[in-house]
């Protein structure tokens, strides 16, 4: 019989399907108990999430600390600083210990990258690429992805490239669209992402644009005057604010009407209130000074209390 996966130690006796019908977890009785007590010792828990992902409902970030020691145990946790999680040096041996602790992590950390970067990166990339396309490793398929990505930017591109050709769907289209942010030219990443936008339909694009965030450029504008429609949300503008449009552009959308000028709007207010929290430095002032008539025109033209409030909030740090 197979070794518990918890303990790895006693032969399994259960398999428990309750957070993953197709994989269950495989363990020995008290090993079982404890998982369903949510008193796991470190080690068990590492070895659970190492296999099968620390998102899991009965390994999640409420029930344990990242290093695996139980937050609200139903019972209590039998001698866990006996049973201590490896830690981050202790996995640096060898490229399997790193990828097994890189799993059970809720995020990338600098730390974790830079023990990736003791190894050649060659070595490193053909060790994530065979674990990205191992059929039996799908729940870490992301995690190999990001790692790669993290570490190699535009050299681990042909990882991005078969993410959107085999894993689509799977990887939903903000996970791409900011893995090709990291690894591509703009010009290149946009001509992936923004046809998959489209297909989803204006509601759907319209939801999901803050995943153009990352790839905001000035090519972007003209794609954004193309595609913007009613109803227009504020993250229109927080797009466009991203690409810097010039004082022209925005000109033409205050002239254009509905709903470009929206747009315009929002986008300098963004820009200003970004400005304002020091998260950016746009050069809103000129811009609005260049842009007065057409703003106190626009007012008079549509009195929707959005446009006079928005008019209002910018006119109101010029004059
Ligand atoms: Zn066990």
């Amino acid at each position: 019989m197979d070794a518990c996966e918890s303990c790895e130690r006693a032969s399994v006796e259960i398999l428990e399907a309750c957070d993953d019908p197709g994989h269950p977890y495989r363990l020995c009785s008290p090993c079982h108990a404890r998982l369903l007590k949510r008193s796991l010792r470190p080690l068990e828990w590492f070895n659970l999430a190492k296999r099968h992902g620390w998102w899991l409902h009965l390994l999640h970030e409420d029930f344990y600390s990242q290093d695996g020691i139980a937050d609200q145990p139903l019972e209590e946790v039998s001698s866990p600083s006996d049973f201590p999680a490896p830690t981050l040096e202790a996995s640096c041996s060898d490229l399997e210990s790193l990828f097994q602790f890189s799993v059970t992590r809720w995020d990338i950390r600098p730390d974790l990258l830079d023990a990736w970067r003791r190894f050649a990166e060659p070595q490193v990339l053909s060790f994530l690429y065979s674990r990205f396309t191992d059929p039996l490793e799908e729940r870490f398929r992301y995690r190999a992805i990001s790692l790669a990505v993290a570490l190699a930017g535009g050299r681990a591109s042909h990882f991005v490239r078969e993410a959107w050709r085999l894993h689509r769907e799977a990887f939903g289209i903000s996970a791409l669209a900011s893995l090709s942010s990291e690894s591509m030219s703009v010009e290149d990443a946009l001509s992936l992402v923004l046809p998959e936008l489209e297909s989803l339909g204006p509601d759907r694009t319209r939801e999901h644009l803050h995943c153009l965030f990352p790839l905001a450029s000035p090519p972007l504008l003209e794609w954004i005057e193309t595609h913007a429609a009613s109803p227009v949300v504020n993250t229109w503008g927080e797009l466009a604010a991203r690409c810097e449009p010039d004082v022209d552009r925005l000109h033409v959308w205050i002239q254009r009407g509905r709903p470009l000028s929206l747009v315009a709007l929002d986008t300098l207010l963004v820009q200003i209130l970004a400005t304002e929290r020091g998260n950016a430095t746009y050069p809103w002032k000129s811009k609005v000074h260049a842009l007065l008539d057409d703003l106190v025109e626009l007012r008079s033209a549509d009195p929707a209390p959005r446009v006079k409030d928005t008019i209002d909030a910018i006119l109101s740090r010029v004059i």
